[in-house]
């Protein structure tokens, strides 16, 4: 009993990210993001105007740099405050402020945690989401990225006592089936509300970006 306790206490701790294991794993998102431009621009060609993926890669990009700016990496908060600030500054548009708020948002509550932990993943999510949401209103089934955001914080909070890299694949599971679910979604927020009836049958630009994120940590997570 003691001994069973003591081995998944270990194997919880072994899984946690140290701090520049977390920006190693930041640095795969913004490369899965760079990648993959050509079909986030599509999907916003469907229901916008056509420039998520660059606005994205603009951002993701200057995350990126200054992200491999940073020589010795201080805290776990500081990695997510660096990526969101640099995707404030440089994205523009709705997704800058959107998506900078879901890194940036995070790094006060991370300031409590010193390495990656499935609390901390819980932390990370549910503080972004609550950026988000301060500065840009949108609730679940606005067919936003928040359709992809919200179950993943909320899958992250059931599972927070998971070890880490069981919890992340659970989390961008949750990610994908919100993705999915966008589909079915009437548009009520940004550009695509316009659409009408005809955002119907695609799934939410900004959801595919948050889906590609934390699969983009998923693999970073399960390959350690
Ligand atoms: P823009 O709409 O300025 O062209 P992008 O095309 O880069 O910006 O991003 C569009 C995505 O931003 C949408 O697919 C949606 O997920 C997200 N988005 C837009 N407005 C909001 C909002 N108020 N709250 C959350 N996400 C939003
Ligand atoms: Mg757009």
């Amino acid at each position: 009993m003691l001994t069973q306790f003591i081995d998944s206490f270990i194997r919880k701790i072994m899984a946690n990210l140290t701090p520049e294991q977390a920006k190693q794993m930041l640095l795969a998102i913004t490369e899965i993001i760079i990648e993959n431009e050509p079909m986030l621009s599509e999907a916003d060609r469907l229901l916008g105007d056509g420039d998520h993926g660059i606005g994205m890669k603009r951002g993701f990009s200057a995350a990126a740099e200054e992200l491999n700016a940073i020589e010795t990496v201080e805290s776990l908060s500081e990695p997510f405050k660096v990526a969101g600030m640099a995707m404030m500054s440089t994205m523009g548009g709705a997704s800058g402020a959107v998506f900078g708020s879901m890194y940036q948002g995070a790094a006060k509550g991370l300031k409590a945690y010193d390495e990656l932990s499935s609390e901390a993943l819980a932390v990370w999510l549910t503080d972004g989401l609550a950026k988000v949401v301060k500065v840009g209103g949108a609730k679940a089934g606005d067919k936003t990225m928040c359709d992809a955001l919200i179950p993943a914080a909320e899958k992250a909070e059931e599972v927070k006592d998971l070890p880490l890299e069981e919890a992340i694949v659970l989390v961008a599971q949750a990610a994908e089936d919100g993705k999915e679910a966008s589909k079915d979604m009437l548009a009520t927020m940004g550009r695509a509300k316009s659409l009408g009836e005809k955002s119907i049958g695609f799934p939410d630009p900004g959801a595919c970006s948050v889906t590609l994120m934390l699969q983009a940590a998923r693999d970073y997570i399960t390959s350690l």
